[in-house]
């Protein structure tokens, strides 16, 4: 069957999207990649861009030739077009450019630490090790619980939050899982948290590149208080982060780090820090990354957030229903419920580990996936019902099987013969392996 695809024209705009190689058998193929949830391509128009701003190239801020003020006016406007794509209100929030969610998650647990040192973070179960390492041995963190499907249980966030009495500083959650794509219900978590006096992080590194996202409620109150993404995973390349809150969280104190740009007045008995978020932003920024994430969302908004949306869960919706006619596939939570979830499937063979699954996928197809525990353990440890001492005994001892699952993620320009080619080198390798 032959399928149209609606995003022909975006498949044009990825780099590398004809990548061919040479594998084992000595076959000649175009790399189909299904890892997107790892990092995305890069648009063909962000390193055309990155190309035509090189007249412009220049340190910002502390130039006062033309190029670095032409650079330190696109840096400044940048903060603008972020804040528009997320919905997010310049008067009240700040936007900070970092690296990635990682190093934007750690910002906020020092820098919150000025204003909640003595409260409760509540992360949950199925968060990235980025949202829930940082919170630990700074402040009393706790876990809310996933349900049997390895959904995020709102009443054990109520509960929690009844039980801390009012402690609760702040509820870090994920936007959409990165094990299981499951879109977690945002207005919700903002509701419950907002009304025990909590605020709330939305670690948005699988949402923000997959569905539009509002921190803004219909009434135009504040509903997403804290929110971080990475521009790798929205088709930017390596090396740009957005870290947005409230102004006022970063007014407070010193930044985490200090130097350069991060200063109004200096004397050797005075510091005076600059206001948000320059303060934040120690040293030279990364303009050309900034540029990147800036041009990445202006393509993204062309084609369209809704748009893309739609067609990623018909590809996860197809993969669905070709992968269930495979035997010996194991599925994980609510596998076959596309609603509310980005387009991300974790699966393993029965009998078969999962890096022999992804290891023959790759020589045999060119089919890159991931394979592990996408550095979200205890969620795995949940989702495989496996304690927690099977698994670091597993992933200690090399002679007992790696815990783990096969993940495939796609992103806008995969296509529908990609995954027949994905199910006819499944069922093959579901075949041979008896
Ligand atoms: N949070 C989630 C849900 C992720 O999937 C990832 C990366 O896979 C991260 C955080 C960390 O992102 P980065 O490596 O860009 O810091």
């Amino acid at each position: 069957m032959s399928y149209i695809h609606p995003f022909a024209e975006a498949r044009k705009l990825i780099a590398g999207i004809d990548t061919k190689i040479s594998l084992p058998n000595g076959k000649y193929t175009t790399v189909i990649n299904f890892d997107n949830a790892a990092t995305t391509p890069p648009f063909l128009p962000v390193l055309e861009e990155i190309m035509n701003f090189s007249p412009w190239y220049a340190s910002v801020h502390r130039g006062t030739g033309y190029k670095s003020q032409v650079s330190s006016n696109f840096y400044e406007n940048a903060r603008s077009t972020i804040a528009d794509f997320v919905g997010a209100d310049l008067k009240h929030d700040t936007i900070i450019f970092l690296k990635n969610t990682t190093e934007a998650i750690n910002k906020l647990s020092n820098r919150l630490l000025d204003t909640y040192k003595d409260g409760v973070i509540l992360s949950t179960f199925m968060e990235h090790h980025s949202n829930d390492l940082p919170w630990r041995n700074k402040y009393t963190v706790d876990y809310i619980d996933i349900d049997q499907e390895g959904k995020l249980s709102l009443g054990d966030l109520e509960s929690k939050l009844l039980y801390y009495k009012g402690k609760v500083k702040l509820v870090a959650v994920t936007g959409a899982s990165n094990v299981t794509g499951y879109i977690n219900p945002i207005d919700q978590i903002a509701e419950l948290a907002h009304r025990y006096g909590a605020k709330i992080l939305i670690d948005g590194a699988q949402l923000v590149p997959h569905a539009s996202i509002n921190m803004k409620s219909p009434d135009n109150s504040q509903h997403i208080d804290f929110l971080v993404f990475s521009g790798h995973k929205m088709y930017a390349p390596f090396g740009t982060g957005v870290l947005i809150g409230p102004k006022k969280f970063f007014e407070k104190g010193a930044p985490d780090y200090s130097g350069g740009g991060t200063v109004e007045i200096v004397t050797h008995d005075t510091i005076k820090w600059n206001d948000p978020p320059l303060k934040e932003e120690a040293g030279t920024p990364n303009v050309m990354g900034v540029l990147a994430i800036v041009t990445a969302i202006k393509t993204l908004k062309k084609l369209g957030m809704e748009d893309i949306e739609i067609y990623e869960r018909k590809l996860m919706e197809y993969a669905l229903s070709r992968l269930k006619d495979i035997d010996d596939l194991i599925f994980y939570g609510d596998a076959f419920n596309s609603k509310d979830r980005v387009s991300i499937i974790p699966f393993n063979i029965h009998n078969m580990s999962h890096s022999m699954v992804a290891t023959i996928l790759a020589q045999e197809g060119a089919i890159a996936v991931r394979n592990g525990c996408f550095c979200a353990q205890p969620y795995i440890q949940r989702l495989l019902n496996i304690s927690a001492e099977e698994i670091k005994n597993r992933i200690e001892d090399p002679s007992l099987p790696h815990p783990g699952v096969v993940r495939i993620s796609f992103g806008l320009y995969n296509s529908f013969d990609e995954i027949d080619q994905l199910i006819k080198l499944l069922s093959k390798i579901s075949k041979n392996k008896k």
